[in-house]
């Protein structure tokens, strides 16, 4: 293995510690404790493993946490009401309703519903649009997450070819947009995409998000490329025992990381960033809302 390994869960130790000393910052100078409102709608396995995990994280850096677990039969108009009381409360500075929503509910009503100065998880159209035209926004937290890595790795992006597998509106598309922000030359790729190894083979930076098991292989990169896993895929691994499972991206990582001057492992890798910006856009929000100056380092 010739790549080195970019330490995502390391990465975002670092960034919940400076979450940490701005809320702290925060209370002692201005006298105001960021709060993060999580909506949890229905039993969802993974979605409750996630809640829990953000409202730990939440309460560990100091912020306020309020979580609300509404049942699988919740109406729109309730949903609708909690979160007009959301925006209109001013301890609460991020709002977050977890995906996917059960099937009755509009995921696009609801998250545009969310005031845009407060929606921590970058989704409303408000703040797509602001992305896309270069203004100030609330940016995804995957992508932003990516972002930190790759500055971090790399210092300055400034006329480097990245491609970006995969256009999905939560990750590939605010990707593409972060990384043309950063004056990277971005080709978006997907599923119709012609010889797609020729055009990731041209790429500096490979950001890879398309939700298939190691999909993209060694022969798929140039040599030194770095190489963003976002993928998180549950598969079988008969060699521990029967029935058993383990994570792998969407990258084949043993052959990327053969030909990768570095790579984000997975797990480990953009996974634990993911919630450490989420921490990061609450504190960005409320020093928004106050007009306090931005958390240096935790906005893209
Ligand atoms: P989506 O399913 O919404 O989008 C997948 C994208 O990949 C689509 O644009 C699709 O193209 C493209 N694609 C699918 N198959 C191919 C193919 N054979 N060749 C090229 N492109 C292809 O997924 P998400 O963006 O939501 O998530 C992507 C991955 O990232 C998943 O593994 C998910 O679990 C993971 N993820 C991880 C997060 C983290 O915190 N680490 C957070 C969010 C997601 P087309 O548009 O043409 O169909």
């Amino acid at each position: 293995m010739g790549a080195q390994i970019i330490d995502g869960k390391a990465f975002a130790g670092v960034v919940r510690e400076k979450v940490a000393g701005h809320v702290s910052r925060l209370k002692q100078v201005h006298g105001v404790t960021p709060g993060l409102a999580v909506v949890l709608v229905g039993e969802d396995p993974a979605s409750q493993v996630y809640v829990r995990s953000k409202g730990k994280q939440t309460v560990e850096t100091g912020m306020n946490s309020y979580e609300h677990r509404l049942d699988a039969s919740t109406g729109e108009g309730e949903l609708l009401d909690l979160i007009a009381q959301l925006n209109a409360d001013p301890a609460v500075h991020g709002i977050l309703v977890q995906l996917p929503l059960p099937a009755h509910l509009d995921e696009d009503l609801v998250i545009n519903a969310i005031a845009p100065e407060k929606d921590v998880d970058g989704f409303h159209i408000s703040n797509v649009g602001l992305l896309a035209t270069g203004q100030k926004a609330m940016v995804p937290c995957t992508p932003l997450g990516c972002l930190m890595m790759l500055r971090d790795h790399h210092g300055n992006l400034s006329g480097m070819n990245a491609v970006v597998v995969g256009r999905s509106n939560i990750v590939g598309k605010p990707m593409a947009q972060l990384l043309l922000r950063d004056s990277c030359t971005v080709t978006i790729a997907h599923s119709r995409t012609k010889e797609i190894e020729e055009v990731t083979r041209r790429a500096d930076i490979v950001v890879a998000a398309v939700g298939r098991p190691e999909m993209v292989t060694g022969d798929w990169i140039r040599p030194g490329a770095t190489v963003i896993d976002v993928g998180i895929n549950r598969i079988d691994a008969p060699e521990k025992g029967q029935g058993k499972t383990r994570l792998v991206g969407d990258c084949h990582f043993e052959s990327c990381a053969e030909v990768a001057g570095a790579i984000t492992p997975v797990p480990g890798g953009v996974g634990p960033m993911t919630i450490a910006c989420l921490l990061a856009n609450t504190v960005t929000a409320c020093c928004r809302m106050h007009g306090l100056s931005e958390p240096e380092g935790l906005t893209a």
